[in-house]
């Protein structure tokens, strides 16, 4: 899956919404969640978050290693 990681916090710019083909992109509050369970791995997202915050979960850099667990524990509790 992919993960949106601190970038998107009080920005939720919604680029991506618009480019995610199954529409798993979310609305928090103050961030932008990736639904884990429907994301196809397409990474049509990514590029166009001008905030640079969605990486695929294995390039996650290291001190955003915690969204990967806040995306999928954000629709646990939806
Ligand atoms: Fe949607 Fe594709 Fe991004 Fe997954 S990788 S959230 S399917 S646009």
């Amino acid at each position: 899956t992919y993960v949106i990681a601190a970038p998107c916090i009080d920005v939720l710019d919604r680029a991506c919404v618009e480019e995610c083909p199954v529409d798993c992109i979310y609305e928090g509050e103050r961030s932008l969640y990736i639904q884990p369970d429907e994301c196809v791995d397409c990474g049509a997202c990514e590029p166009v978050c001008p905030v640079e915050a969605i990486f695929y979960e294995d390039d996650l850099p290291g001190e955003f290693a915690p969204f990967l667990a806040d995306n999928a524990r954000f629709f646990d509790q939806a």
